[in-house]
């Protein structure tokens, strides 16, 4: 057998694992990789690697649980079955996230919350882009929360863990700025692919049978644990972006509400005001 790119691809796998599998156990930058393709490889890191490609073509496993860690606007982020591995789609809620407290706040610091933080990709990535915020990041599982910590602590930033469901953490802290979640949100029934379903842990994924039971808890919940002037932000399903709206009407009074599309033209995104004299409609 040939391990190589068109192993994966006969296999209806990434070919672009091939190459990350092996990167990862060899000594190469990806330059030296293309430079220095014909020389051989230690034997010990070659069966590492035969190892790792045949779990990842015969048992599903995703290879950032294989390497370790996922890279997340541009930070490595450590990933383990404990947490959902962090997906690209989300930097652009920190981008749209980050344009929006440039815009819309000028206080220092801002407290903001990353409720269901897993990996603590959100939160922490914040914090490392505006360092002035103060960040406080909850998740229901203690081990998500120890992941995300390790991921502070390796990227030099500094944040609050607090275990429970959503915002209910919050509770007991001075009120907050900025809340900004990316929670659980697939429906309960719906079609996932093994290598999500089999590998990813389930309370980071559903969201109950309509998949909003989170963005429910959230707006219900918000108004206690949040400053007179605030902003939410949220990630969601492709297909819930009017039913969230709904919920928002439903639930939180004289706020505008913006949503934005993903870069694939899926409507992902939406963003929440309270009293930031936004104008923006969209
Ligand atoms: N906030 C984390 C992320 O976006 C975890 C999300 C989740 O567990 N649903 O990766």
């Amino acid at each position: 057998m040939e391990v190589n790119e068109q192993y994966a691809i006969d296999n209806g796998k990434e070919p672009s694992a091939i190459k990350q599998l092996l990167m990862h156990h060899g000594p190469l930058t990806p330059t030296e990789y293309y430079l220095k393709m014909d020389e051989v490889m230690d034997e010990l890191a070659y069966h590492a690697f035969l190892k790792d490609v045949d779990a990842y073509i015969t048992k599903d496993v995703p290879i950032q649980h294989l390497i370790g860690h996922e890279v997340f606007y541009g930070y490595a982020f450590k990933v383990s079955p404990d947490v959902l591995i962090p997906r690209f789609e989300t930097e652009e809620l920190v981008t749209h996230t980050l344009d929006y407290i440039d815009t819309f706040f000028q206080k220092e610091p801002l407290r903001l919350a990353d409720v269901g933080t897993g990996s603590g990709c959100i939160g922490l990535t914040l914090k490392k882009e505006h360092s002035t915020l103060d960040v406080t990041c909850t998740d229901i599982s203690k081990k998500a929360l120890l992941i995300a910590q390790e991921n502070a602590a390796s990227l030099g930033v500094q944040a609050t863990f607090a275990q429970g469901s959503m915002c209910e953490p919050l509770g007991e802290m001075d009120k907050f700025d900025i809340i900004v979640s990316n929670p659980p949100y697939l429906k309960d029934k719906e079609p996932v692919a093994p290598i999500v379903k089999d590998h990813e842990p389930h309370e980071a994924l559903y969201g109950g049978s309509d998949g909003l039971k989170y963005y429910r808890e959230l707006f219900e919940s918000v108004e206690a644990m949040v400053n007179p002037t605030y902003m939410i932000a949220l990630e969601h399903g492709y297909d819930t972006a009017k039913a969230i709206r709904k919920l928002i009407q439903k639930t939180l009074k004289d706020v505008t509400i913006i949503q934005k599309k993903d870069m694939q033209g899926r409507d992902r995104m939406t963003f929440v005001f309270k009293n930031n004299k936004v104008r923006i409609s969209g």
